[in-house]
């Protein structure tokens, strides 16, 4: 035994505990099996907003609410479903910088797109500036980033600008989200590309990349790919 390992402190133990359930797992594994498994993969559904169909009628694959109001986006992928425990590690990701979460999740989503052809470029979701000074981070800017970069493709985190005359979405309520989200983002800087992908962490109503979609149609953008992590089923 050298002098290094006779003497090495504890801390050089490497920590290798499941981030939801603390049970050991070998070095650089997030999760433990048993909670991989309870994270439930959204399946193929509504080809635009990936929400699951419950028996829709005519050959398109999408949902009657997509049917009836057509998002500006094309199609929407994510990976899990927001639910327990999937919403305790977002939470991570989100609240406490666990950058080793975002980076898994980024995993999780590369294996389903790679074979998918590729956007001209990628955008993330700008945050207002309160928030980003209560969290130091913007998680969407963080998962478009590595994305991107898996991908081989450029992403701009100023398309979009936030409206900061306006409050943070989180300090509403539900019903005046809806107003206030009208008009939150500022499209500053878009760019020229035919096929374009909005990268978010969840989405719920989809309210948000609509926003966002719209405005990169009106300025000539083909096709908008929406991109998270996970998406609520409206089940
Ligand atoms: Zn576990
Ligand atoms: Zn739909």
């Amino acid at each position: 035994m050298n002098n290094y390992t006779k003497f090495r402190p504890k801390w050089f133990v490497p920590h290798c505990q499941c981030s939801l359930c603390a049970d050991s797992v070998s070095l650089n594994q997030l999760l433990c099996g048993p909670c991989l498994e309870d994270m439930r993969r959204v399946q193929p559904g509504c080809a635009v907003c990936a929400d699951a169909l419950d028996g829709i009628s005519g050959t398109e694959m999408v949902c009657g609410r997509c049917q009836q109001h057509r998002p500006s986006f094309d199609e929407t992928y994510a990976a899990f479903v927001y639910q327990p425990p999937m919403t305790r590690l977002l939470w991570q990701f989100k609240f406490r910088a666990r950058f080793d979460i975002g980076n898994f999740f980024c995993h999780q989503m590369v294996r389903d797109l790679v074979p998918k052809d590729r956007p001209d470029y990628l955008i993330s979701v700008p945050m207002h500036t309160t928030a980003i000074k209560e969290r130091g981070y913007n998680q969407s800017a963080y998962l478009a980033n590595l994305l991107a970069r898996e991908l081989k493709r450029p992403v701009y985190h100023d398309v979009y600008e936030r409206n900061t005359t306006k409050t943070p979405q989180h300090q509403l309520n539900l019903k005046h989200r809806k107003r206030n989200l009208q008009d939150a983002f500022i499209l500053a800087k878009p760019r020229a590309g035919k096929h374009v992908a909005i990268v978010d962490d969840v989405i719920t109503t989809g309210a948000t990349m609509e926003v966002l979609a719209a405005p990169l149609k009106a300025f000539g953008v083909e096709r908008i790919s929406v991109w998270a992590v996970c998406r609520t089923y409206r089940e």
